[in-house]
């Protein structure tokens, strides 16, 4: 009811190794690299050739496409080949995507061409490296076997090739693995897999816990905010928030029309077919909130009506979700500590950036690599392109003066030290205790310290300053 038996069928025609991820071999699959030199590699890591004790299946699942349950979807065109725990402890399941046709694949032919396999590739792996939680890709193997796809809609089909990518997550179940069995009707299989899940995928979860799946579902609720507010921090926008592309790990899977925005716009939607923006960039939350909101219909057959407080947790995930995204954007910034005005300083800047479409990646990277002088003293070189086009605005210099207000932040600095050494030397002690008051709140402007020049460019002999161990 859960899985199907069914065989990956080899891809025809010679075989190309595209790319691999070294680091997934090495540090996933404790594979030594020699095994590239080998024939068969190829034809391991796209089908051709069965892993030693694997059982190749298609995983049955369902969901909610574009607001509509769609019904059985299932791995169409994919396999899962099995589970490898590494020399880590780490337990990975390996998966073929394009692997051919599955009993779940309906009228597709159960391919994958190579320009979707090159995006699913690349992007997996940058996201894993920007710290988002994803699935990793092991290797991309492409074919001379012909696939024909329409791409544009216009009538045209064109021949394009087939290609495979090995791709492995801590677990492939979705939103969607769940909702088919409660839809259905299947409960006891629904609470036999949660079980299965929780003890798998969720030790923390003691299994006797009588409030075991309302945890379960609080966590989701809330790596799901997380994983949200992280795509939006790095511009990503995933194309298709449908139920069964939702890990219940919460992790980025089914990596298809998905886009990075250039400059920052809620309203991009880098899926072609999805006419009327339901994941644009700025609605990635709600499509979350709304499948999570599945999430908890499909555990509602199993949950006594004593338990049925998951709106209750629902009820959390815009505050979830905006703390999160609030810290992420900090991060980028480089806003330590607190400040109320945190948030107004990020919505102004994300304002001016969609007024005059500076680029959204550039202009964080731009700003970090500024001196604390270039930015007070309002000065762009040239090479920061991005943040000059920020400076059109007209409120570029207010939201400069309000980033530069926040990053003052008192730091004890060798000459202050010294200066209050001095002082103590003479058995004048007050500067080390106006040190000692202002250093409590580094990240607050604070009135006596300005007065005493902390917060100003530090006096010409602060340069010659030297302290020795015994200092
Ligand atoms: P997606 O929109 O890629 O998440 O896919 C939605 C559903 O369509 C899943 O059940 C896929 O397995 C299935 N699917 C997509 N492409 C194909 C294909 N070429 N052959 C068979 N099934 C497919
Ligand atoms: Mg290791
Ligand atoms: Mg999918």
């Amino acid at each position: 009811g859960v899985f199907s038996l069914s065989a990956p069928t080899p891809l025809r025609g010679p075989l190309t190794l595209v790319a691999v991820s070294k680091e997934v071999l090495e540090d996933i699959l404790d594979l030594d690299l020699s095994v590239l030199q080998s024939e068969d590699f190829v034809h391991y890591f796209s089908g051709g050739k069965p892993f030693p004790g694997s059982v190749p299946l298609a995983h049955r699942y369902g969901g909610h496409q574009f607001g509509y349950w769609a019904g059985q979807l299932g791995d169409g065109r994919a396999h899962l080949l099995g589970e490898y725990t590494n020399k880590d402890g780490e337990r990975w399941e390996l998966q073929l995507k394009g692997s051919g046709k599955t009993p779940y694949s309906r009228s597709g032919d159960g391919r994958a061409v190579l320009r979707s396999s090159v995006r699913e590739f690349l992007c997996s792996e940058a996201m894993h490296y920007l710290g988002v939680p994803t699935s990793r890709a092991a290797s991309l193997i492409v074919s001379d076997e012909p696939v024909w796809r329409d791409q544009f809609y216009d009538g045209n089909v064109t021949k394009e090739r087939g290609a495979v990518v090995l791709r492995l997550a801590k677990s492939w179940f979705r939103i969607g693995s769940l909702e088919i069995l409660a839809r259905s009707g299947e409960v006891d299989l629904l609470r036999k897999l949660l079980d299965f899940i929780l003890e798998k995928y969720f030790p923390t979860i003691q299994s006797n816990d009588p409030d075991k799946f309302l945890v379960f579902y609080s966590k989701v609720v809330n790596e799901t905010a997380q994983l949200v507010a992280r795509w939006m921090s790095v511009g990503f926008a995933h194309g298709v928030c449908n139920t069964d592309n939702f890990s219940l790990l919460s992790v980025t899977i089914d990596y298809g029309p998905f886009g990075f925005m250039e400059s920052f716009d809620p309203s991009f939607v880098p899926n072609w077919s999805d006419d009327e923006g339901r994941y644009s960039m700025g609605r990635q939350a709600n499509g979350g909130r709304f499948n999570l909101g599945k999430l908890a219909e499909a555990l509602g057959p199993i949950l006594r009506p004593e338990q049925l407080s998951m709106e209750q947790i629902l009820k959390d995930y815009p505050q979830i979700y905006h703390k999160r995204f609030l810290e992420f954007f900090k991060a980028k910034l480089g806003l330590l500590g607190h400040d109320e005005k945190d948030e107004d300083l990020i919505a102004f800047l994300l304002k001016l950036m969609e007024d005059t479409h500076a680029d959204f990646t550039m202009t964080f990277r731009q700003l970090s690599e500024l001196s604390d002088h270039q930015v007070q003293a309002r000065t762009i070189p040239p090479e920061a392109w991005a943040i000059r086009d920020l400076a059109m605005h007209e409120l570029f210099s207010t939201w400069v003066d309000m980033y530069v207000r926040r990053l003052q932040k008192y730091v004890l600095r060798n000459w202050m030290a010294e200066s209050a050494i001095k002082k103590a030397e003479r058995n004048d002690f007050s500067e080390v205790h106006l040190l000692q008051r202002i250093l409590r709140w580094p990240f607050q402007e604070q009135a006596a310290a300005e007065a005493v020049g902390y917060a100003a460019q530090p006096p010409a002999w602060a340069r010659e300053l030297k302290v020795s161990c015994s200092s």
